[in-house]
């Protein structure tokens, strides 16, 4: 098997889009490049005295049809490589559901769970100071992704706000409410996902009810969606954390399996009730009909492919199937709804955070999700029809309307000088 690169995984699915679509290089040449990349060292004073230098990163891919806007991740294995793919996956995110944004994504190479809280404070806003040149409200929004959150939102807006001399609340989304977050952001990517898993077996003539489910990831994106299909009457058969999983063929009893995980506990660790243990492996390849990456990229690859049992998957990771195992799923027939539109229900309610900031006016939890709901639905009928007009997959049809939208963004604006 070849090293995984997400960012050649990305330039192979948008050679794919343009050649279906009959798109000329000069039409699409300049997205396959991320406008600007910045690598910083941030130097963090730590509790005990001594001084740790952590890599950080911010990509702005594309700002062509608007300001860039993509989250921050922590996490001790990042490279350039994946937050170049990260930012230019937010592009094309930002471009099938139609929000007048271009991507970028951020990153620092550190394990949360190594530092404490005043350090990881510390070097939040060294980071923030670092990148403070490329961000803005109309310049480059960031957002929470893998491993940070609400909190962590907060310390990069006042950083910045103290840095200009005023509040700039449109600066970051995904902070807390009551400095001027949205109400409904922190349930958005995993509300997303539970819709368009609604839809797409509505699409394919499936009931919702009883259908059965497994979730690979059990925090914002795949336990918000456990929560939420679990709802919607669905079985949730198996669900995992990084510790492993739990399995249970007739159904998880998943409001209290997730009031444990919500309360910091280990799936490895539950206890309550009638189950297996299962590792991650045997999750994503065990016998539920729709099948939910909600964790890392990279899961899904040609080597898990073969066994995989589900005839449904939706993504809510970015990333998580490789090009490879797209492949063998598409063989074997398997419906996938591409990450770039199953977990776009995060910054849609981002770019609804951000319009609230600009406006000075909130919004309520019915109007957040009824605006979400029009806006990926409508985003899913686009694709489903260009799907269908040109005979591929749901993948190649998100990226050929991305790519459409962003050409022709490019085609207006023209190549500057
Ligand atoms: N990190 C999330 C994503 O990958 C949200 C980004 C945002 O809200 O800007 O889509």
């Amino acid at each position: 098997m070849k090293k995984y690169n997400p960012y050649d995984n990305f330039l192979e699915t948008i050679e794919a889009a343009a050649g279906i679509l009959g798109l000329k290089k000069p039409d699409y040449e300049a997205i396959k490049y991320p406008e600007r990349e910045l690598k910083v060292a941030i130097p963090v004073e730590m509790d005990d005295g001594s001084v740790k230098v952590f890599e950080g990163y911010r990509v702005q891919h594309s700002s062509t049809r608007g300001p860039c806007k993509g989250g921050i991740r922590y996490h001790p294995d990042v490279d350039i490589d994946e937050v170049k793919a990260l930012a230019a996956w937010m592009t094309f995110k930002c471009a099938v559901v139609n929000i007048p944004y271009g991507g970028s994504k951020g990153a620092v190479n550190v394990d949360p769970q190594q530092v404490s809280k005043k350090e990881l404070k510390r070097l939040t806003r060294r980071y923030t100071a670092m990148i403070l040149p490329l961000i803005g409200p109309e310049r480059d929004i960031p957002a929470p992704d893998m491993n940070t959150n609400e909190e962590i939102m907060g310390w990069i807006m006042d950083t910045y706000s103290m840095f200009k001399g005023y509040t700039v609340s449109g600066v970051v989304t995904g902070k807390p409410v009551g400095i001027g977050g949205s109400v409904g952001r922190s349930t958005a990517t995993g509300r997303g996902v539970m819709l368009v898993t609604k839809e797409i077996l509505h699409r394919i003539g499936i009931p919702v009810y009883d259908t059965t489910v497994a979730i690979q990831g059990a925090g914002k994106v795949g336990g918000v969606a456990a929560r939420l299909l679990h709802k919607e009457g669905m079985k949730i058969i198996a669900l995992s954390d990084i510790s492993g999983g739990v399995l249970n063929k007739r159904g998880l009893d998943i409001p209290k399996i997730m009031d444990f995980v919500d309360g910091g506990g280990l799936l490895s660790e539950y206890k309550n009730g009638d189950f297996e243990y299962i590792t991650n492996e045997e999750l994503i390849t065990c016998d539920a009909y729709v099948l939910i990456p909600a964790a890392m990229e990279n899961q899904l690859n040609e080597k898990l492919a073969k066994t995989i049992k589900a005839k449904v998957i939706v993504e809510g990771a970015n990333g998580p199937t490789t090009v490879e195992a797209d492949r063998i799923l598409n063989e074997q027939g398997v419906v996938i709804v591409p990450d770039i539109l199953a977990n776009a229900g995060g910054v849609i309610v981002s770019y609804f955070e951000w319009v609230q900031n600009i406006q000075s006016l909130t919004w309520d939890f019915d109007e957040v999700n009824r605006t979400l709901e029009k806006i990926i639905i409508r985003a899913f009928n686009q694709v489903w029809e260009k799907m269908h007009a040109k005979g591929s997959t749901m993948r190649m049809g998100a990226y050929m309307v991305a790519l459409e939208r962003l050409a022709d963004a490019k085609r207006i604006r023209g190549i500057f000088p």
